[in-house]
């Protein structure tokens, strides 16, 4: 009997150039983190994004937030805002800077950031004489946040934002790139997001001399001196040369990434939305999604549960949506403006495999299993 492979949720996808460029860094013997591969790393991305913003590739997504706080000046005692409905990546840099989330609840159009809770937030913590620091929004499994009107809430009260494109490579808001949209963006090629290093991030900055800070920052913060100087804290933060040769190669294949993860969504769509038990996230007008991950949105959390053990029980893995920050233990005695809008997207949300190197095959094969599933 032919026995079924697993179907992950989102697995690497070599293109097929990654391996020269890994090649060329032992032949010239570049295994650092500086060299040629984290220069043309930096190009290809700073190319693809457009527009006028400097990159400084890092070891991850985390380090990136991490370095984006350092760079606003967050610091002890200080709060930051935070999306609640997020990856904890998002949050955990704001506890290494010694200051506080505060977490901000999701909107149903994008299941990001409400900007009506960041607005009410903002103003409840200068009442008591807490300016916030700082924002997080995330792109949350690709989809954009609503960045005119959280920006200009910012700007209102001018806070910076930091805007966590960890999932949203290949994500654009009215034909501008997610991740140059605010202040500081950062960007994750950790092994389940549409392009990897195998782990790796990138922080976008809108001049060179903050891009050039974080370089800094990252590289242990040595001053300009013959022998080892150190007037700041500095981290060891910076992307190995030998896998910015693996983002190399990626970035030849982005583009086609963005497609196969949109096609698996129509997919999904197109066979699915006959069940008006299960809803799907729709782009609102000039939101384009990379569509990173699918997710549906089923009427119960027992149904949810019932298609994620079915999968589950033919070696498909599925997952519920994130669990918001609020609701974590670890987050339990920090502030939050909530309206209940995301936990009610993790008790009943179901992410569906998505990854742009599933064949046909594997996606009739989670269909079957899901149209298989009593009271769907
Ligand atoms: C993956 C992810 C991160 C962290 O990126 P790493 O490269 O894994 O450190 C941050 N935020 C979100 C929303 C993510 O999905």
């Amino acid at each position: 009997m032919l026995t079924k492979t697993k179907i992950y949720l989102s697995s690497p996808h070599m293109g097929g150039s990654e391996q020269k460029f890994v090649n060329q860094a032992f032949d010239t013997n570049w295994i650092a983190p500086l060299g040629p591969n984290v220069d043309g790393f930096e190009n290809d991305i700073k190319s693809y994004l457009g527009g006028n913003n400097e990159v400084a590739v890092l070891s991850s997504g985390t380090a990136a937030i991490h370095l984006a706080l350092q760079l606003l000046g967050v610091s002890k005692g200080d709060e930051v805002l935070c999306q609640s409905f997020t990856f904890s990546a998002s949050a955990n840099p704001i506890i290494y800077q010694g200051a506080s989330p505060i977490f901000i609840d999701s909107e149903s159009d994008t299941w990001n950031m409400s900007p009506e809770l960041l607005e009410i937030a903002i103003k409840d913590r200068i009442e008591k004489h807490k300016k916030p620091k700082a924002i997080i929004a995330v792109h949350l499994y690709g989809m954009p946040y609503k960045a005119e009107e959280i920006n200009s809430i910012a700007k209102k009260y001018d806070i910076p934002v930091v805007e966590d494109s960890a999932e949203a490579l290949g994500s654009t808001y009215f034909n501008q790139a997610c991740g140059t949209l605010s202040d500081v963006g950062i960007l994750s090629f950790n092994g389940n997001k549409i392009i990897t290093t195998s782990g790796g991030g990138a922080l976008i900055t809108k001049s060179s001399e903050l891009k050039n800070k974080a370089i800094f920052l990252s590289t242990q913060a040595r001053d300009n001196a013959p022998h080892y100087q150190h007037s700041s804290i500095g981290y060891n933060y910076r992307m190995s040369n030998v896998l910015a040769g693996i983002g190399r190669g990626q970035m030849e294949v982005i583009n086609d990434r963005v497609e196969a993860r949109r096609k698996n969504h129509k997919y999904y769509k197109n066979n699915l939305s006959k069940f008006n038990t299960i809803e799907f996230l729709d782009e609102p007008e000039g939101f384009f999604s990379n569509r990173w991950i699918t997710c549906i949105k089923t009427n119960s959390y027992e149904l949810r549960e019932s298609i994620r053990l079915a999968l589950q029980k033919d070696d498909i893995e599925s997952r519920p949506l994130w669990k918001p920050m609020h609701m974590q233990p670890v987050f339990k005695d920090y502030l939050s403006y909530t309206d209940g809008t995301s936990e009610k997207l993790f008790n009943v949300g179901l992410c569906l495999p998505s990854g742009s190197n599933l064949s046909q095959d594997d996606l009739d094969r989670v269909l079957s299993i899901i149209t298989k599933t009593p009271n769907l």
